[in-house]
């Protein structure tokens, strides 16, 4: 049978108040559908039975490994409890690392702000700038139509004053004659 593709249950003595003992977890009488393994040698050994556990408990190997079960959990715990302080002193340096990328991120929106800002300001004034240059070139070809006007005013009151004086002339021509 292949331990390795073939589900199981990891067996585990009993804590009593004096140590670890074994203690079977299968009914007499009964086959457990997946079969108990024990760490005792290597998992090598499953049971399925309550006469099979009883055999394999008797074992010099397995008494050993539940003699020495306490100091394995207990090793277990003491390595477990480094693993989780080592873990806490990693989870807080990251955290006061996410802590100055929140900040850098927070700095550089609140740039973006301050750019966009400065943008809209800029298209603002661009934009008034060339209203009022539009503004003063209409303004000046007005005052240059009107100027324009006069002269053509000016031009025709000089050709009738012009056509007066000839007329005046010619009538004081006829006279001399
Ligand atoms: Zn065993």
């Amino acid at each position: 049978m292949d331990l390795a593709q073939t589900e199981s249950t990891l067996y585990v003595p009993e804590w009593t108040f004096a140590g670890y003992r074994d203690a079977c977890p299968i009914q007499k009488g009964h086959r457990v559908p997946t079969p108990y393994i024990c760490n005792c040698r290597h998992k090598a050994d499953p049971f399925s039975t309550n006469s099979e556990f009883t055999t394999h408990i008797k074992n010099k190997y397995h008494q050993l490994w539940v003699s020495k079960y306490h100091d394995t959990v207990s090793k277990d715990m003491e390595l477990l409890n480094r693993e989780n302080t080592a873990l806490k002193r990693d989870k807080q340096i990251l955290q006061a690392q996410v802590s100055k990328l929140d900040a850098r991120v927070r700095r550089l929106e609140g740039e973006v702000t301050k750019f966009d800002e400065k943008t809209q300001e800029v298209t603002r004034q661009m934009e008034e700038r060339h209203n009022l240059e539009l503004h003063e070139v209409a303004e000046s070809s007005f005052l240059q139509e009107k100027r324009n006007t006069e002269l053509e005013e000016r031009i025709l009151a000089e050709t009738e004053r012009n056509a007066i004086l000839h007329a005046k002339l010619d009538k004081i021509k006829s006279v001399l004659d």
